[in-house]
């Protein structure tokens, strides 16, 4: 799930079709549901045969973190597409998109205060961060700026040194429990929920539009100074978590955002937002997150004129040999003849951010749907329409994977007029888990109230199991917006939050040992129990019409 700092509130559609709207249609398709047995064959599957912790241990264990474009990402891309193989799925293959930029790795990290003692932290470099001059021993400096103006103090004294840039985040006691799951009180407020009322926040407001540039551009600015002034390396405060755990993503860049910024697609191609761009390390200097508690004891040492000094070497290295990135596609070819050619399709995505294994966000969506797809071929099922997954990859940068693959197969905006893509006609829906190690509580479902009454009966035989909400609301910062953008049926699932907002999402503890095995196993059954409906019915599952 993509959420990047004051943009989370706006990040609720994807960036290409923002000038589409949609109505309701007013056909009803029949209800199909499958007998007693084939979800029984399914549930057992699921359940009791379950392979989805193996897939999502070797996903996160042996190969690990998955930044887009990075080696890992490479490797992931090639072994989701290998094991989905060996199971029987058929066509499996990469899809390119792009040009994303470049990949990066680390090569090498250390970080420690040396002096006036030895003072072990948790600490990692921002995504896309370039390397030191080698491992860099200098005094930490508290560099404290309201405004440009306040930049002139510290005029020729950051030469080589290590710089603090936030403040102190204060801490509490952590009187709520990290881990929590929905009430049936949150859950009924999500069942009467209206339908959205049909804006699309994709369009800043000009309140919206000076905030960003306040931001990023003081961002920018503060950056550029650091830099000029040759400061060694700049390192911020965890925005989030305590007792170990910290949050980061991408590097910043010195560059200040277009004036003309006035959508999320401005602002995702704005060369200022990204710092995967080939070349963007000019302009931008080493930087590194450091957890709130060992932060802010470096400012209070600061501040007791005990001035600390760090050791700090980041070694990073570009992968500039690729600059696509890559989608993971396999099916399970439709059995009806009439049918076949129609499409359902299910994923997540393979993407990750880089201080931990991506292990919620979004390691388990893709065990996931890869287990769906193993519990009905493993179940003998022969769905009608052709079922395939979708791993996605450039989400976490933009939801890029899936927007660039509704480009190339729904359709796109051509001199403000939709032109359907090949399979715009042929995919019945789009489902996507995304929202961490959760079990499925229910379905957004985007404002299309026709699927109410399907939706319904499929969950009926596993509302035991906790699956029982469906809610008109949208939901968004996930790959369904790409399909439900484009008026066809796209969908997340509800799920428990766990641990997701508080410990794991974009954190360095988004690892296996965070994960819940019955979770996932109870999510998989769902899913393919959905796909397969999906894949059964006589008719594609109703659209929102286009207005
Ligand atoms: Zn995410």
């Amino acid at each position: 799930m993509l959420r990047r700092n004051i943009l989370s509130a706006i990040l609720l559609y994807t960036v290409l079709f923002s000038s589409l709207a949609f109505g309701q249609t007013t056909t009803v398709p029949t209800v199909y549901t499958a007998p007693k047995e084939t979800i029984d064959k399914i549930k057992d599957e699921g359940l009791k045969n379950s392979q989805v912790m193996q897939t999502l241990s070797y996903l996160t264990d042996v190969i690990g973190a998955r930044l887009t474009a990075s080696p890992n990402m490479k490797r992931a891309n090639e072994w989701t597409r290998d094991t989905m193989t060996k199971w029987g799925m058929q066509n499996a293959h990469l899809e390119s998109w792009g040009p994303f930029g470049r990949g990066w790795s680390l090569t090498g990290f250390t970080a420690q205060v040396v002096s006036p003692q030895l003072i072990p932290v948790i600490a990692y470099p921002k995504a896309w961060s370039p390397s030191t001059k080698g491992a860099v021993t200098s005094e930490v400096v508290l560099f404290e700026a309201k405004s440009d103006a306040d930049f002139e103090k510290y005029k020729g004294k950051l030469k080589g040194k290590i710089v603090l840039v936030s403040g102190i985040r204060p801490l509490t006691a952590e009187e709520k429990p990290l881990s929590s799951r929905r009430s049936d009180e949150a859950l009924g407020k999500m069942a009467i929920a209206p339908a959205p009322n049909g804006e699309n926040p994709n369009q800043f407001s000009p309140e919206m539009i000076k905030n960003i540039l306040n931001y990023f551009n003081g961002q920018a600015r503060q950056m550029k100074f650091l830099m000029d002034e040759g400061a060694a390396v700049m390192i911020d405060n965890s925005g989030g978590g305590s007792g170990g755990t910290l949050f980061v993503q991408g590097a910043s860049l010195a560059i200040e955002l277009s004036p003309n910024i006035k959508t999320i697609e401005d602002l995702f191609n704005d060369p200022g937002f990204q710092p995967q761009r080939k070349g963007a390390d000019a302009s931008m200097m080493p930087q590194v997150t450091l957890a709130t508690e060992d932060y802010n004891r470096l400012v209070r040492m600061i501040q007791f004129g005990a001035k600390p000094a760090m050791t700090v070497n980041v070694q990073a290295q570009y992968h500039d040999e690729d600059l696509m990135g890559y989608n993971t596609v396999a099916e399970i070819p439709g059995t009806d003849p009439k049918l076949k050619d129609e499409v359902v399709m299910l994923g997540g995505h393979l993407d990750s951010w880089h201080s931990s294994t991506g292990a919620t966000d979004n390691g388990a969506g893709c065990a996931v749907a890869m287990e769906a797809a193993r519990i009905l071929l493993a179940s003998g099922l022969k769905p009608r329409r052709t079922i395939r997954v979708a791993l996605w990859s450039g989400e976490e940068q933009g939801l890029y994977g899936s927007t660039y693959y509704a480009r190339q197969h729904l359709g796109e905006i051509k001199d403000g007029k939709f032109i359907k893509g090949a399979d715009y006609d042929k995919i019945s829906a789009y489902y996507n888990l995304d929202n961490g190690t959760g079990k499925i509580r229910g379905v957004y479902l985007q404002g299309n109230a026709l699927v109410k009454p399907i939706f319904e009966t499929w969950l009926a035989p596993f509302g035991e199991m906790g699956a029982k909400t469906l809610t008109l609301a949208n939901t968004g910062g996930t790959d369904h917006l790409s399909f439900d953008a484009v008026g066809i049926p796209g969908f997340q699932f509800i799920q428990d939050e766990i641990e997701y907002g508080t410990r794991t999402h974009h954190s360095n503890q988004d690892n296996f040992d965070r994960i819940q095995a019955d979770d996932l196993k109870q999510a998989s059954t769902i899913m393919a129990a959905f796909v397969y409906q999906t894949a059964m019915m006589d008719e594609k599952l109703p659209r929102k019409a286009m207005k």
